[in-house]
């Protein structure tokens, strides 16, 4: 028997095939309505190598037990619901659940996606209304809500950039990247045949528009910049940069993950940004990590129109919406259907809920609240950028792995045992052992202090029994792992070897 032991209210839990049973049943199925089709009729379908021998090895349980398998499983996990989750430049806010009602309407969630126009005008009327507001909120002409997410958003953006260029007659070479830059970037750029020329930021920390000026050249097709940058910090030389390689001929792609920081306050395009994706599951509220769902609208500004995936919602002068697919100019599509439909639901109900003024709200406490920490901390960690920051502030463990030993990871470690999920780290590169704090609006002050009372616990340890927290977490199922043999050799089983 599979040991069912505790250690307080965690559980320990073996495998579901473990709990199976021969002939267990956790649901009986209705009789079928139409008669079972027999191996020698599915014949002449159905290749034989493809056909199936023996049933699947599917464990058999009663309800209960799949139910309390996976929810003591989901116990295990840190989740935006039960603690903060100050994960830099993935803005986890907590997800109001108002959008889960909205995007389970049977109106919604049980359209099929082959249902004609005429059939689904709530839906497309609901895409339709949220291009127009997002194109509001970002200062551009048009948007697809197609991509899957920011980075096939960016993906596509890209794309529309060698469209455009191409259309003019060069499709050129290269993008310009700056060194803070997320690591999608340089990724989507090779994916649409770009190379990328790495761009230095100045001491500042921000993009120096010298070393655009001296990078750009007529094979530049784009320049590619996340504001706020990677460091929290706003790129106050943006619009100089955008007139530089717009003056020859390059377009501005703008990163659009970081628009929590924005929201109401700056609008991209008129920055100069030309062409952007937006992470509806950050900024907008959606349940993400561990692989989706997420959705990454891409708006443009006019010059860039034409080329934008199909198909694309009309409205008619009647008043009816449509589905344009006839765009000869098009790069095509990106995906299946219409993108993560139920994510847009639940973006268009966090805007209907929230409404303009309360909009700019939400950047401006997530703005107070990374400060507030920032201001906080920078009495126990180095601080590399010591400034007003956007929604997020970055630290390094320079001075403390100097004084203790202790690094960022054990710093990290050491807030799981705290009951918090660790900030993102590692991550600018340029910062030497980074930790990215991005605590989002949706955070307490009180929440606030008990964070960084964690942290400086944590740092009152280092100096006292540095040891102790090389082996962090130790209140965790499962401890300090070898994070780069668990990915190789994973071991999914409890007490497992
Ligand atoms: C999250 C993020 C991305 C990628 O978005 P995904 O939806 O995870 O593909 C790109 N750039 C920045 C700055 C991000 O924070």
């Amino acid at each position: 028997m599979a040991e069912v032991g505790t250690s307080g209210l965690v559980f320990r839990e073996p495998l579901i095939f473990e709990r199976s049973r021969p002939g267990r049943e956790g649901i009986r199925m209705p009789a079928a309505e139409v008669p079972a089709v027999d191996d020698d009729r599915a014949g002449p379908d159905i290749p034989v190598a493809s056909r199936r021998t023996a049933p699947p090895r599917l464990p058999e349980v009663a309800e209960a037990d799949v139910v309390r398998h996976f929810v003591r499983l989901s116990q295990w996990n840190l989740c935006v619901d039960s603690v903060m989750y100050p994960l830099g430049s993935c803005t986890m806010k907590y997800n109001p659940k108002v959008n889960e009602w909205a995007a389970r309407l049977p109106g919604f969630s049980r359209l099929h996606p082959h249902t004609p126009a005429a059939l689904a005008q709530g839906a497309l009327e609901l895409m339709w209304d949220l291009e127009r507001r997002l194109c509001a909120i970002c200062g551009f002409s048009r948007m697809t809500l197609q991509p899957s997410a920011g980075a096939q958003g960016e993906l596509c953006g890209m794309l529309l950039v060698r469209a455009c260029h191409t259309d003019r007659g060069n499709p050129r070479k290269k993008v310009l990247i700056p060194d803070t830059a997320h690591g999608t970037n340089p990724a989507s750029c090779s994916l649409a045949g770009y190379l990328t020329v790495p761009v230095a930021s100045g001491p500042d920390g921000l993009v120096d528009p010298a070393a655009v000026d001296k990078a750009m050249d007529a094979d530049v097709a784009a320049i590619m910049i996340t504001n706020p940058n990677t460091l929290g910090l706003f790129e106050s030389h943006i619009a100089q940069v955008a007139e530089i390689v717009h003056a020859r001929g390059g377009l501005v792609y703008g990163d659009g993950a970081n628009l929590n920081a924005l929201l109401g306050l700056a609008r991209p395009g008129d920055l100069g940004i030309d062409v952007m994706q937006l992470n509806l599951h950050k900024t907008f509220s959606t349940p993400h990590g561990g692989g989706g769902p997420g959705s990454g609208p891409v708006g443009v500004v006019n010059t860039l129109e034409p080329y934008l995936p199909v198909p694309i919602v009309e409205r008619a002068s009647d008043g009816t919406f449509r589905l344009v697919e006839d765009r000869p100019k098009t790069i095509g599509r990106m995906r299946s259907f219409f993108g993560n439909f139920g994510v847009m639901v639940r973006a268009y109900t966090y805007l209907l809920a929230h409404g303009p003024a309360e909009l700019r709200r939400v950047a401006e406490i997530a703005i107070l609240n990374a400060n507030y920490l920032l201001a906080r901390l920078r009495k126990t960690f180095h601080v590399p950028q010591d400034r007003p920051c956007m929604h997020e502030c970055v630290l390094s463990d320079r001075d403390l792995k100097n004084e203790t030993g202790v690094t960022t990871m054990d710093v990290a470690k050491g807030l799981l045992d705290r009951g918090f999920h660790p900030p993102t780290v590692y991550f600018p590169l340029v910062v030497h052992g980074a930790l990215m704090i991005e605590p989002t609006e949706t955070e307490s002050p009180e929440t606030l202090d008990e964070f960084v009372e964690a942290i400086e616990a944590i740092v009152a340890q280092a100096h006292s029994k540095p040891d102790d927290l090389h082996h962090a977490p130790v209140r965790t199922p499962i401890g300090r792992a070898d994070e780069t043999r668990a990915a190789r050799h994973p071991v999914l089983r409890w007490g497992g070897r």
